[in-house]
Formats: C-alpha cells, sequence, structure tokens
C-alpha cells in the first residue's frame, strides 16, 4: 500500500460541481487501496476576495488579523470536500493546520514550516480515513494562525509529502503540467515531460506560479517525487526531478513577475558598511530584497537600488526614510510599473550565447532593458511593466520557434 499526497488549487475546487469532481479523484486513489492525504486551497478567487474585504476595513490592518482571516479559506474547501466524500461513503475527517500541529514561524503572511506532528494524521490513516488538510495555513508558538505566502497550498502538501514519505506528491492544477512558459499569455508553448528540482526552482522564484517555489526547494531537499497534474482530465502531467533526459533545447523556460517594486537610494556615501546598514535595516523587518544594484554617482556617492515585492515597497520606504540621518542618503526614488522576465535552464551557464540570444530578441522587439541579474542556471531582465508579455513572447518565440 502507498501513500499519496493530492493537492487541488483554488480554481479545481471553486463551485460544487468542482468539489465534486475532486472528490471522484480522491475516491479513485483511495479505493485502489492507497493512503490519502488531500491538501485544498481557497476556493476560486476566496483569497483575493478576503483581502478586498479586509481593505474595506482597514487597509492596514495588522499581518496576524489578515492571517486569521485569509486562512478561512482554506477550512472553508475542506470542510465542504469532506461532506461530499461523506456523501459518497468514503471514510475522511479533515483538519486545520492546529488540529495537524502543522508548526511555522510567526512570520504571519510569510511564515516558514518548522515542524509537522504526525500523530493525529497517522491515527486518522490508521483507521483508514482520508485526511484533508488545510493547506496555506501553519500555526505558530503562540498557538496563532499563520500562513505560508501566496500559493503556500504546495507547500504544505510537498511537506506532508516529505514528512510522511509518501511514495507520490501530485499537484493538481488548472494546466496540465509545467510548460515552457505561461500558457496563458503563449498558447503555443509547450508542455515539459520533466523538469529538473533547480530548474522548476527558479522557474517558480521567477514568477512562474504553477508552483510555489519553496514547494520545490523542500521537493529537493527531501527528495519528494513530485508531479504537477491537471484535475480536469486525466493525463500524464510533468515530473520534477532530480535530473533529467537534456533536450536539445538549451533553456527549460521563461517566467514573469509583475509582483515587484524598484527602490533607489540616491546619494549614499562611498563608505564601507553603507550596503549592511541598509540590508540589515530591511531584512530585521522580513523584507525579501531580491536583484540588488549598486552604482558610482557623481562626488564620491553611490547609489543602491534594489527590488521587493511590491506590496513591501511602502515599508521599505518608510523604514528608509526613518534612518535617513544615518544612512546620509539624499533621497529615494520608487517604481512600482515593472516587471521582470527570465530565462531558466541548466545548460545555460556552459553556453553565453544564450544570454545574447535573450537580449537579441529584446533588441529585436524594440524593449529597454533596465537592470541585468544571473543565477548560474538564470538570466533575468527587468523592464517596463508595459513591455513584460510582449518580452515574454519574443524571447518564447525567439528560443522554441527558432531552430
Ligand atoms: P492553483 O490554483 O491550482 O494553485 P495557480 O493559478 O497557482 O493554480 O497556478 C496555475 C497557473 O500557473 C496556470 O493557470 C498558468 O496560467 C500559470 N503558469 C505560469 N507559468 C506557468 C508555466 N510555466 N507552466 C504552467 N503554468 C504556468
Ligand atoms: N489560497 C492561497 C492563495 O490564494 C493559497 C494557495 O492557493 O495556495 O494564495
Ligand atoms: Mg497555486
Amino acid at each position: 500500500m502507498s501513500l499519496i499526497v493530492q493537492k487541488f488549487g483554488g480554481s479545481s475546487v471553486k463551485n460544487a460541481d468542482r468539489i465534486r469532481h475532486v472528490a471522484g479523484i480522491i475516491q479513485k486513489t483511495y479505493e485502489a487501496g492507497n493512503d490519502v492525504i488531500v491538501v485544498l486551497s481557497a476556493q476560486g478567487d476566496t483569497t483575493d476576495d478576503l483581502i478586498a474585504k479586509a481593505e474595506e476595513i482597514n487597509p492596514r490592518a495588522s499581518r496576524r488579523e489578515m492571517d486569521m482571516l485569509l486562512s478561512t479559506g482554506e477550512q472553508i474547501s475542506v470542510a465542504l470536500c469532506a461532506m461530499e466524500l461523506e456523501r459518497r461513503g468514503v471514510a475522511c475527517i479533515s483538519l486545520a493546520a492546529w488540529q495537524v500541529g502543522f508548526h511555522s514561524t510567526s512570520v504571519h503572511s510569510d511564515a516558514r514550516i518548522l515542524k509537522i506532528d504526525t500523530e493525529r494524521i497517522q491515527s486518522e490513516l490508521d483507521q483508514h480515513r482520508v485526511v484533508l488538510v488545510a493547506g496555506f495555513q501553519g500555526v505558530d508558538r503562540a498557538g496563532d494562525v499563520t500562513t505560508l505566502g501566496r500559493g503556500g497550498s504546495d507547500t504544505s502538501a510537498v511537506a506532508l509529502a516529505a514528512v510522511f514519505k509518501a511514495q507520490l506528491c501530485q499537484i493538481f492544477t488548472d494546466v496540465d503540467g509545467v510548460y515552457t512558459t505561461d500558457p496563458r499569455i503563449v498558447p503555443n508553448a509547450r508542455k515539459l515531460d520533466e523538469i529538473t528540482y533547480d530548474e522548476m526552482l527558479e522557474l517558480a522564484s521567477q514568477g512562474a506560479q504553477v508552483l510555489h517555489n519553496r514547494s520545490v526547494e523542500l521537493a529537493k531537499k527531501y527528495h519528494v517525487n513530485l508531479e504537477v497534474v491537471s484535475s480536469l482530465e486525466d493525463k500524464p502531467g510533468t515530473t520534477v526531478k532530480e535530473v533529467t533526459k537534456m533536450e536539445k533545447t538549451n533553456i527549460a523556460g521563461v517566467a514573469k513577475d509583475t509582483s515587484i517594486a524598484r527602490v533607489a537610494l540616491v546619494g549614499l556615501q562611498h563608505n564601507p558598511g553603507v550596503a549592511f546598514q541598509v540590508f540589515d535595516l530591511l531584512s530585521k523587518s522580513n523584507i525579501n530584497v531580491d536583484v540588488i544594484l549598486q552604482s558610482i554617482g557623481r562626488e564620491e556617492t553611490k547609489d543602491i537600488t534594489f527590488t521587493v515585492h511590491k506590496k513591501d515597497m511602502d515599508e521599505a520606504v518608510d523604514i528608509l526614510n526613518e534612518h535617513k540621518d544615518a544612512l546620509k542618503f539624499d533621497h529615494i526614488n520608487t517604481d512600482d510599473k515593472i516587471g521582470k522576465v527570465s530565462i531558466v535552464g541548466v545548460g545555460l551557464m556552459s553556453n553565453c550565447g544564450v544570454a545574447a540570444r535573450m537580449f537579441e530578441a529584446l533588441y529585436e522587439a524594440g524593449i529597454n532593458i533596465q537592470m541585468i541579474n544571473t543565477s548560474e542556471i538564470r538570466v533575468s531582465v527587468l523592464l517596463n511593466e508595459t513591455d513584460v508579455d510582449k518580452a515574454v513572447r519574443s524571447i518564447h518565440a525567439k528560443f522554441f520557434d527558432e531552430v
């Protein structure tokens, strides 16, 4: 007998019909003799709708209360799906994070998983019940509910698969696998049969929301057998694994991220320790910084430009302004109308012509690059937000349409 973790995303459980369909998939897996742990997201746009409700009341609501609110979405899904399984005569139970003992840090809205207790889930599995766990949520030391960051139900599922040493972790979604880029932007994007953990991690971190980036990180660390499949059609999806058969193409895919904003500190002193002071302040407030660029300005000054998540931009500016006297900068510029486009592939670093092809595609499309950033298997460019989709299309065409 195998243990299988099955996660269904928001669109897969968006209404009663879809819940019935999902329950059918779960029932089939269970009746084939497997132990099944199910992780569900909130239905459809529930999380966005709850955020809108909060904004109506208090746009600067605390992150703790936001988590209290947002975690209800997943609880609705697991309860409803359990009711449908009950109706079908499938023994099951739905559980929230605090009932499982799904322990996380206290960083509300971006909590990290610390430990998952196995006793409760194991005892339910031993009683031959399907266990439905609310995704996206955790519980901190104080017993308060936390959330794991947008898209975090994937991470809940992979973490459970790791802890219970599941044979398979299936991420059911509204596409039938991982594509060379978002098929909503490029309809002729190609489906990948398999992709390495490293490539998937970079794509997910650069905005391919088909998998939450931390879910891929965990899958790699704990060797979770991970698969992205369609919840609508019964056909093979994409396997995420350590090594894949190398294809001829030198990149695995193209990703975009329009959730970022750029902050520039202009006229800093050109002294040791300035960058440390700036980024230490931001990290103490749990603000993640992505692309960083330092350039020498006029008269022995320097500028430091970096990107943060859009939601963190105002807070980052407030913190830096509060320390203006200590940091001694002239002024701050911000821009939240930017986006990032990245190419990812393990073959990238052994072939420097790949980056040049990306820049050629942007040149041919008449798109200006603001900043460039690379990792071993990725090249990213920062662009005006309005150029992002066009950039994805032209870069994708350059690598996948031309031979
Ligand atoms: P779920 O609600 O199931 O978690 P998400 O909306 O989070 O689903 O993720 C699925 C979506 O990810 C797809 O509908 C697709 O538009 C988008 N996506 C972005 N990049 C890719 C990619 N490279 N391959 C497949 N889907 C992608
Ligand atoms: N419901 C949460 C979100 O919309 C978590 C998830 O879907 O994975 O971000
Ligand atoms: Mg998702």
